[in-house]
């Protein structure tokens, strides 16, 4: 009999039944399993629960009758009730909790990942042959092996990195970039399907959730996915790079592609977003620093991320490396943006609130920098910002929080910690203007949260960070500041208010 090959939630483009010696048999009968338990041991963005349970139930639509569609409390009751005894194949799931499932269930026949450029031999042969893994030279190795944005045996262009060309601040007194809309879908009977249980399952008190639900903001299937990838090739590409790190308040979305939910759910495979874009540039419709800006975020960072996640090993999402235990407050917990009046902290709570989304810099800058100064525990951080946003797995979690925001690995994914004073946010947003703090005051009513709270993270870690190179010139400033003893008690007494 032919094995039944599983789907899991994060596996729905056609990547992931393409039939072949490392896939599932030609026509295989088809499992999903919908697992409520998933839902009540986390508290997650409305939205994104939304996401999921609508782009699952689309591809099971599109399957039709070759798949059984099993709504159960946990998978192996689920899988118990679909297949019984019976052998199943399944694609490399994308968390280790999950993958230690499929591995401990009888029968199960677990096949290579799929929706990554680069394979885990590809990457094993590369990490083996140096002491540090920095991302810079696993993107040139990338672009060479898959042939990307290369002139013969170079880069296009002559530069590997034209990150310099991509950090101008936004533009001075635009309230917005001026981009093309992004893709938006429109809802179906499935998503009034999925928005009534979600419903029912929280009056039943059975799960919980957090932000608002508004109408699905981002593609549920491969049609939806495919239109999103086109617009942006077509129209929002050319835009991509030179405000890259900039943040309007009014603009949340800029220029950013806003793929990452379809690439995370499996729908886009990174391979056609990076040749898309590699042809429009050759076409004439965009140019070099925007390509291989985006070229650099999926067939670069994306992939690093995946990669470290496997090689970094389990006690990874346990490290802490500058001991903060800070408990998250309840006002973030509930991303209750209006209890607080610092515009950039207000604006990106707001945004995740509403959508489950921000683009990087907001992510990276403001609430990743803000909960790294506030000394929170960073395995909290990591959970919040998992069950906060749309397009966030395992995965792609603990690289990016653990190691870039929290710098909780003591420096493995990152130099040094990523976090500023207000100067920073000013320059490259234009959140401060009105905002009742001023970038430039470090004490007083009207002292920025981001400057003095950079500065208190200093003291705190004055010793370990005074002996990095990077950041031994920052902590030599803190020596210059005769306001230090204030500004210390001042941070102390705000605490974890709201800012
Ligand atoms: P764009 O700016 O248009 O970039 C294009 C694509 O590049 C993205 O769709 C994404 O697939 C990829 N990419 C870029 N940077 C990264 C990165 N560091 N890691 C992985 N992929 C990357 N990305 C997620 O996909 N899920 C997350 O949960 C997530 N959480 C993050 C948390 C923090 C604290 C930080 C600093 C970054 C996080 N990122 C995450 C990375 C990045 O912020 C998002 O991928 C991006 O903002 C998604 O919006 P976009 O699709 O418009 O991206």
């Amino acid at each position: 009999m032919t094995d039944t090959h599983w789907l899991f939630g994060d596996q729905l483009g056609p990547a992931f039944l393409a039939p072949g010696e490392e896939g599932p048999a030609r026509d295989a009968p088809v499992v999903m399993i919908e697992s409520r338990s998933v839902f009540r041991r986390r508290r997650f963005h409305r939205a994104k629960a939304h996401l999921v349970l609508s782009a699952m139930r689309h591809r099971a639509a599109e399957l039709g009758g070759r798949v059984t569609y099993v709504r159960a409390d946990t998978y192996r009751e689920g899988l118990r009730l679909a297949v019984g005894r019976g052998r199943v194949t399944v694609h490399h799931p994308t968390s280790r909790a999950a993958l230690r499932l499929v591995r401990s269930l009888g029968d199960v026949t677990v096949l290579p990942p799929r929706g990554f450029l680069v394979g885990p031999d590809e990457f094993a042969a590369w990490a083996k042959e140096r002491r540090t893994l920095r991302m810079e030279d696993f993107y040139r190795r990338v672009r060479t092996d898959h042939d990307l944005l290369m002139e013969g045996d170079g880069p296009a262009g002559g530069v590997w990195n034209l990150d310099r060309e991509n950090r101008e601040p936004p533009p001075r007194g635009a309230r917005s970039l001026g981009a093309p809309a992004p893709y938006r879908p429109r809802e179906d009977d499935i998503d009034e399907e999925v928005r009534h249980d979600l419903d029912r399952w929280e009056r039943d008190g059975d799960v919980s959730f957090v932000g608002r639900d508004g109408p699905r903001a981002f593609p549920a299937d491969r049609r939806q996915a495919l239109a999103a990838l086109r617009r942006f090739l077509d129209h929002r590409l050319a835009g991509f790079g030179a405000h890259e790190d900039a943040v309007l308040a009014a603009d949340g979305v800029m220029s950013h592609s806003l793929l990452s939910t379809s690439l995370n759910l499996g729908l886009l495979d990174p391979a056609e977003c990076v040749e898309g874009a590699e042809a429009v540039w050759r076409a004439g419709g965009a140019p070099l620093r925007s390509v291989e800006g985006f070229v650099r975020q999926v067939a670069g960072w994306r992939e690093y991320v995946w990669h470290l996640y496997w090689y970094f090993g389990e006690q990874y999402r346990t490290r802490n490396a500058l001991g903060h235990t800070g408990a998250i407050p309840r006002w973030w917990e509930e991303l209750d943006a209006d209890a607080v009046s610092a515009r950039c902290v207000a604006t990106a709570l707001r945004q995740v609130r509403d959508t489950g989304w921000t683009h990087h810099i907001p992510r990276l800058m403001v609430l990743g920098g803000y909960a790294l100064q506030r000394g929170w525990d960073p395995a909290a951080v990591t959970d919040w910002f998992h069950r906060s946003f749309a397009d966030a797995y395992d995965w792609v979690m603990l690289p990016n929080v653990v190691g870039m925001s929290q710098y909780a690995d003591g420096g493995r994914m990152t130099t040094k910690p990523y976090t500023s004073g207000g100067a920073y946010i000013d320059r490259m947003s234009d959140l401060c203007g009105p905002c009742p703090y001023r970038p430039d005051r470090r004490v007083g009513d009207d002292a920025c949260p981001f400057t003095a709270g950079y500065w208190a993270f200093l003291h705190r870690h004055r010793d370990r960070l005074g002996r990095n190179a990077r950041m031994s010139r920052a902590v030599r400033g803190l020596d210059r500041l005769r306001d230090l003893p204030a500004l210390l008690e001042q941070e102390r007494v705000r605490g974890d208010a709201p800012p």
